[in-house]
């Protein structure tokens, strides 16, 4: 089968070529809960650049080569003989992280913290191919007449926005405001699902216009066009009384975000950080003081990816999809590179 393959890292995204195309075996079926998917789309979002920078390099390590790939969805073409709860042809979307299921952080529906996890297309081959070979505690049956690669973004973008807007919900008030940084891809989900959960305003920050009248379609209070740091805050405090917002989700992590996403989190409130790469420096009289909480957010868990599938199948999310044929996947990193990609990118074989 076709693939796209990391083989070395490219710690300056230089390019103009990150992964390679090969021809590989098709996987195959060895344990009893053993699926194969046949790949229908891949979405690729900015964990794959940090993956081909190597930032994971120290912290979770990968033999390369590896085939990248982790927010996947497709139609069942092998299951092995234990696999009870699908068969040939179902739709599914793939959650990321292969589980053990019997450790305790499992036991506690806390996938993402399984002792012996592994995640696709970061530590096992992803799906950037014709074929993915999981396990079925991964998959999450799509409903009939939804384009499986239409939602594959959700596997892990579209969880993670769900995963932050749920967490924050408890520091918001009726009327709060929320700051959303980024407005494609996950900016777009969680802007969507902010206005079913919560009855609060948001402000959407991006750099590109497209996003930003986007935002305005799906209904966000306001818009900022990031220029200048002291610009962004300084709106933001303008739209919120001077307090700042409430819940602040970065869903870019990098550059001058972090400490621009601190600076407009009012007295009380949370700075989500989704997005990541970048550095956070604060003085800890800041922390006492304001009383601001610094949360970190690690995908979501299996649980939250059903209940999107069940907000996606409702109708409930229109997100924007770019395509891209497996062929042409170095040009989808370059377009996420330079923030060329409207919503989310995805990869088809
Ligand atoms: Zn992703
Ligand atoms: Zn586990």
């Amino acid at each position: 089968m076709r693939v796209a393959r990391l083989h070395r890292y490219d710690t300056s995204l230089e390019g103009p070529e990150y992964l390679e195309l090969e021809e590989i075996p098709d996987p195959t079926i060895s344990e009893p809960d053993d699926v194969i998917i046949r790949i229908d789309g891949a979405g690729i979002c900015r964990t794959d650049l940090h993956m081909i920078e190597g930032r994971f390099h120290d912290h979770i390590p990968a033999r390369l080569p590896l085939t990248l790939g982790h927010e996947n969805a497709g139609f069942v073409a092998a299951v092995g003989r234990g696999v009870q709860r699908f068969k040939l042809g179902d739709p599914v979307i793939v959650y990321p992280q292969v589980t053990d299921g019997t450790c305790l952080a499992c036991r506690r529906g806390r996938d993402m913290y399984c002792e012996n996890g592994e995640f696709l297309g970061l530590t096992r081959d992803g799906g950037f191919a014709e074929y993915l070979l999981t396990k079925e505690r991964n998959l999450v049956r799509l409903p009939d007449g939804l384009s499986p690669r239409a939602v594959a973004p959700y596997a892990h973008a579209g969880l993670a926005a769900y995963y932050a807007v749920k967490r924050a919900l408890r520091w918001l008030d009726p009327e709060d405001a929320v700051a959303l940084i980024g407005g494609e891809c996950l900016g777009q989900i969680a802007l969507q699902l902010l206005q079913v959960l919560a009855p609060v305003r948001t402000i959407v920050i991006d750099r590109s216009e497209r996003a930003l009248q986007r935002a305005r379609e799906f209904g966000a209070t306001w818009t900022i066009q990031a220029g200048t740091e002291d610009d962004v805050v300084r709106e933001v405090r303008q739209h919120t009384r001077g307090h700042g917002a409430a819940v602040v989700l970065d869903f870019v992590g990098e550059g001058s975000t972090p400490a621009q996403g601190l600076a407009m989190t009012r007295r009380g409130g949370a700075y989500f950080v989704v997005g990541y790469g970048g550095r956070l420096e604060v003085p800890t009289l800041e922390l006492v003081t304001q009383e601001k909480s610094i949360i970190g957010n690690l995908v979501g868990t299996y649980a939250e990816l059903t209940e999107l599938v069940e907000r996606i199948s409702e109708g409930q999310m229109k997100g924007a999809v770019t395509y891209y044929p497996l062929a042409q996947v170095n040009h989808a990193v370059r377009d996420l590179r330079d923030g060329h990609v409207n919503g989310c990118a995805v990869v088809v074989p």
